[in-house]
C-alpha cells in the first residue's frame, strides 16, 4: 500500500532506517494493516523486521530488537490482498540475499508459484507477492545484477506493481519497477529516494521524477538510472513539489 526506498548518508548509519519509518508515517493515511522493513548491511547481509498492525507495533519490534547501522533501506504498509494481515504475511519478503516490498497484486502468481514449488523452493507466506522474492533471487543468481533480475522478472508478472528490491551484495543500490501502480523519485545530494507518493520523502526533498509506465529505476547515493522492460535508457522529466506539507 505504502512504498519508501532509500540510498545514502555517509558510510553505514541509522539514516536509511530513519528515513523509511518517517515515510511510512507520511504514508500511514492511505490505510494499512501491517508494515516492515529490510536494511542493507555492511558484510552483505540484509536485516529484516515486520509486524501486523500499526506502524508503532513495528517500531516496538525495532525498539526490542535493534537493527544495525546501513546504507540502504526498503519499507512498506501492506494492505492485504493475498493472504491474511500476519507477521509473516507482512513485506518484506526475502529469498535469500534478496529483499522485495510489493503494492498491487500479482494476477498470475498461482502459475508462478507452481513453477517455483516444483523447483523445490519452500514459501514463507501466503502472499501472491512472495513469488516475486523467489523469481528476483533466481535471476540474480543467474545475472548477479539486480536491475537485470527485476526487469527480466517484471516482464513475467501480470497485474498491478510498484515493487522495490535490495541485495545484500549490494550496499549502495535499490531498484524499482512499475506497472499501473505509481512510482517516484526522491533527489537528494548524496542520497535517493522511492516512494508510492511524493509523500514518502517530502520530508528530505522536493526535487523528483516520475516514472513512466513499465519503467524500472536503479538508485545509488549519487545516480537515478531509468529503462524500460527492455532495458533500454528512458529519459525522465524532473518535477518540484510545490504544495505545503
Ligand atoms: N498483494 C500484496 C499482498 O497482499 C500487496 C498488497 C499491498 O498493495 O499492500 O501482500
Amino acid at each position: 500500500c505504502g512504498i519508501v526506498g532509500y540510498v545514502g548518508g555517509a558510510g553505514a548509519s541509522e539514516r536509511p532506517l530513519e528515513v523509511v519509518l518517517e515515510g511510512l508515517r507520511r504514508l500511514e493515511y492511505r490505510g494499512y494493516d501491517s508494515a516492515g522493513v529490510a536494511l542493507v548491511v555492511p558484510g552483505g547481509r540484509l536485516a529484516t523486521a515486520k509486524k501486523a498492525g500499526k506502524l508503532a507495533n513495528l517500531v516496538a519490534e525495532l525498539d526490542t530488537h535493534p537493527l544495525p547501522p546501513a546504507t540502504a533501506a526498503i519499507g512498506h504498509t501492506r494492505w492485504a490482498t493475498h493472504g491474511g494481515p500476519t507477521d509473516a504475511n507482512a513485506h518484506p519478503h526475502v529469498s535469500g540475499d534478496v529483499a522485495v516490498i510489493h503494492n498491487g497484486i500479482v494476477e498470475n502468481f498461482a502459475t508462478l508459484k507452481a513453477e517455483l514449488v516444483a523447483d523445490g523452493v519452500e514459501f514463507a507466506s501466503e502472499t501472491d507477492t512472495e513469488v516475486v522474492a523467489h523469481l528476483v533471487a533466481r535471476e540474480h543468481a543467474r545475472s548477479q545484477d539486480l536491475t537485470a533480475a527485476l526487469t527480466t522478472v517484471s516482464r513475467r508478472l501480470e497485474g498491478t506493481f510498484t515493487l522495490l528490491a535490495v541485495h545484500a551484495d549490494a550496499p549502495d543500490t535499490v531498484v524499482g519497477a512499475r506497472h499501473d501502480s505509481p512510482l517516484v523519485v526522491g533527489l537528494g545530494d548524496g542520497e535517493n529516494f522511492l516512494g508510492s507518493d511524493v509523500a514518502a520523502f517530502i520530508g528530505s526533498t522536493r526535487d523528483a521524477l516520475e516514472l513512466g509506465q513499465d519503467q524500472v529505476v536503479t538508485i545509488t547515493p549519487t545516480s537515478v538510472t531509468v529503462t524500460d522492460l527492455d532495458g533500454n535508457p528512458v529519459e525522465a522529466t524532473p518535477f518540484r513539489v510545490d504544495w505545503d506539507t
